[in-house]
């Protein structure tokens, strides 16, 4: 028989080209990616194999037996390895579902196995195929072994697909059942439709084709700024080795001192340049590690055994410390590295990245530069932090966060004139979580927006349920966080609430804490909003951040709040600043309130220093609404502090 050979041609060019592109590129060591190399491997092979064997069989008096022989066997031991190695892609894709759906996993090799040693002992048998002077036929058991084995890989292939069809993305799922249908189809129609057309090789290469663009492809695994593995890779390598490898390792996380600053200073450009440089470094000088991005300036170092931290860690500070020069302009960042040993025992890459994050971030604030280790201090604080994370996100779902209220004292008229609104959690595990524990968390993963909506609503359904003017009290304080003031639907969103309460805007003053984070033009604009429908404007915080404060006092502010760091370090005798920062705003017209009155004679020297408002836990702390109400009933009733009696 006169063989067609022009579609094994074609699957050899298509094979040949990915082979080559893929063993061109690192791909990361995971099982998934050694099957699929494999796969690529014996698919050359097999093709190779069958045009050989197709050229002997059209020439068999020329070639003789045992080259048919040869060519034949090598080509059916790899066509079957073809079908099996797939399912156990499948496997290893699917998270090995396969003990799930068989059970003891050994006799899922068994026809494998079984169809090989048919191969092998096919010049003495001649089950699966003849070779003579006539060239190639079809063996005794050919119908039986082949297309049964095919069909045995390509249905598990399939049902470990279907069982796990929830976990896989769609992309991998349709490239996966194409993989199936498309090989199946074409050793089928080989078999019993077309049997001089030699099809299965191209059904097998274009499955696989598709297979690598879709999922396959090394870059997909990459940060494209270090050209190092990326986060989403080390959940992959992580989650194989520790999930299914039950192996334990040791890490060495890196960050570096400022490096939000950096890029502000520098650039985006100049720093990328700067992350590319220290990737390369990485990754080829550095020895017995696998490196990965993480992103902001932060990476992640797997140890493998030989590997020694203070070796490592002392190698990478020698290299940092001599600084980068890119276009005349020296950056010379400074590495900060946490070291966590296999004694943590991390379950899988999400939790490493949870642990390695938040210690990250710890020692971001650190003085020293040593290497830190992962301790139980800095487990028991990851753990809390995911407690209150859990809570923040049942409080927000649930509306149930709690809104305290601080009075604040009018040293003008002696009485509580306005207080300002604090959020809370209530946790029956935790106890009452304070905002500290919980805002940055939020802000990190935009919970805020609607943490602020339901503050927002509970302060004016407070408002509309009370009498304030009756109370003596002109208005309450909310904290508006930068995350916040920049949606640019804010003020309507606000207004659209109090008009919902039907309460009057005036009777609402919004906190805005400076940071650089904001724009000042798009942050005039909320306020001009707001201030137009009758609202007014604290700048909290003040004396704890001071970039951008000229422009930021220049904003529609009729209230500066000084921050209680400073009030304190005043009374403490460290920082002199206090009375001449008072006179300065009262000069330019500013209301002043002092946070942080713990004591009689702190609200005395406050008031006399000429603060028009003092807020403390002298006069109260944030307390619950009835407490509240409770509280400024009792004590502007008297019209005057009790202190002053
Ligand atoms: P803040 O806006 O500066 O609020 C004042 C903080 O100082 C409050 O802490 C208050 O309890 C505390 N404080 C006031 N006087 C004294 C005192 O005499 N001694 C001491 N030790 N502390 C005093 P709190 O309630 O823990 O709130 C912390 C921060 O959380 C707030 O600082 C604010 O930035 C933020 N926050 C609170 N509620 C909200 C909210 O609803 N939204 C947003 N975005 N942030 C909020
Ligand atoms: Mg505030
Ligand atoms: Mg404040």
């Amino acid at each position: 028989m006169v063989w067609n050979l022009q579609y094994e041609i074609t699957a050899l060019i298509l094979i040949g080209l990915f082979f080559v592109f893929y063993n061109l590129q690192r791909s990361l060591p995971i099982k998934k990616n050694i099957i699929f190399s494999d796969l690529l491997m014996i698919q050359f092979l097999c093709i190779i194999a069958d045009i050989i064997a197709s050229v002997f069989s059209s020439y068999p008096e020329k070639y003789g037996y045992w080259h048919q022989e040869l060519a034949n066997m090598v080509y059916f031991l790899s066509v079957f390895a073809i079908y099996y190695l797939f399912m156990q892609y499948c496997r290893y894709l699917t998270g090995d579902k396969l003990k799930v759906l068989v059970g003891k996993q050994w006799w899922i090799s068994v026809p494998f196995w079984f169809a090989e040693v048919i191969c092998v002992t096919n010049p003495l048998t001649g089950f699966l195929y003849k070779v003579d002077e006539t060239g190639f036929t079809r063996g005794r058991f050919f119908y039986e072994i082949h297309p049964s084995v095919i069909i045995f890989y390509s249905g598990v292939s399939l049902a470990l697909i279907f069982h796990s069809r929830k976990i896989i993305p769609l992309k991998e799922k349709v490239s996966l059942i194409f993989f199936v249908f498309a090989s199946t189809t074409a050793a089928m129609l080989q078999f019993f439709v077309f049997p001089h057309l030699l099809l299965i090789n191209i059904g097998c290469s274009f499955s696989m084709a598709i297979c690598f663009l879709s999922m396959q492809n090394p870059e997909f695994d990459k940060d494209q700024k270090t050209r190092i593995y990326n986060r989403d890779a080390m959940f992959k390598y992580l989650g194989e080795k520790l999930v299914f490898g039950k192996r334990r390792y040791r890490y060495v996380g890196i960050t570096f001192q400022n490096y939000g600053r950096l890029r502000a200073i520098y650039g985006s450009g100049l720093m990328d340049r700067f992350l590319n440089r220290f990737g390369i470094y990485l990754r080829k000088h550095v020895d017995n590690i696998l490196p990965f991005y993480l992103q902001s300036g932060q990476f992640l170092l797997v140890l493998d055994s030989k590997a020694d931290k203070d070796q490592i860690t002392y190698q990478i500070r020698e290299y940092l410390d001599k600084g980068f020069c890119f276009d005349g302009q020296k950056v010379n960042p400074k590495p900060k590295f946490i070291y966590m040993s296999d004694e943590c025992d991390a379950k899988d890459g999400h939790e490493v990245y949870d642990i390695l994050k938040f210690s990250l971030k710890q020692i971001e604030k650190d003085e020293s530069n040593d290497l830190r280790e992962i301790d139980d201090r800095f487990l028991a604080e990851l753990h809390y932090s995911i407690k209150v994370k859990d809570a923040l996100h049942r409080a927000v779902d649930e509306d149930a966060l709690i809104v305290y209220y601080q009075p604040i004292y009018d040293s003008m008229i002696g009485a509580f004139s306005s207080a300002e609104a604090l959020v809370r959690i209530e946790d029956p595990e935790l106890g009452v979580i304070p905002p500290a524990a919980f805002i940055s968390l939020a802000e990190e993963d935009g919970t805020i927006l609607k943490l602020g909506n339901q503050v927002l609503r509970k302060v004016c359904r407070f408002i509309s349920e009370h009498d304030l003017d009756a109370m003596g009290l002109k208005y309450i304080e909310i904290n508006l966080s930068p995350i916040q003031c920049m949606n640019r639907n804010l003020a309507s969103e606000i207004i659209e609430v109090a008009n919902e309460f039907g309460i009057d805007m005036s009777y609402l003053n919004f906190e805005i804490t400076e940071t650089a984070k904001l724009d000042i033009r798009e942050l005039n604009a909320l306020m001009d909003s707001l201030i137009g429908e009758g609202s007014g404007f604290s700048l909290d915080d003040y004396g704890t951040g001071f970039s951008n404060l000229v422009n930021v006092l220049k904003l529609p502010f009729d209230i500066v709040k000084i921050d209680k760091s400073v009030v304190w370090s005043y009374f403490d005798g460290n920082d002199i600043v206090l009375p001449r920062l008072i006179s300065m705003f009262a000069e330019d017209e500013f209301g002043i309130v002092a946070e942080g009155a713990e004591t009689d004679h702190m609200q005395q020297t406050l008031q006399e220093m000429g603060c028009d408002y003092i807020q403390g836990f002298y006069f109260s702390k944030p307390i619950p609404e009835v407490n509240f109400v409770e509280f400024i009933k009792d004590r502007n009733r008297l019209g005057r502090h009790p202190a002053f009696e």
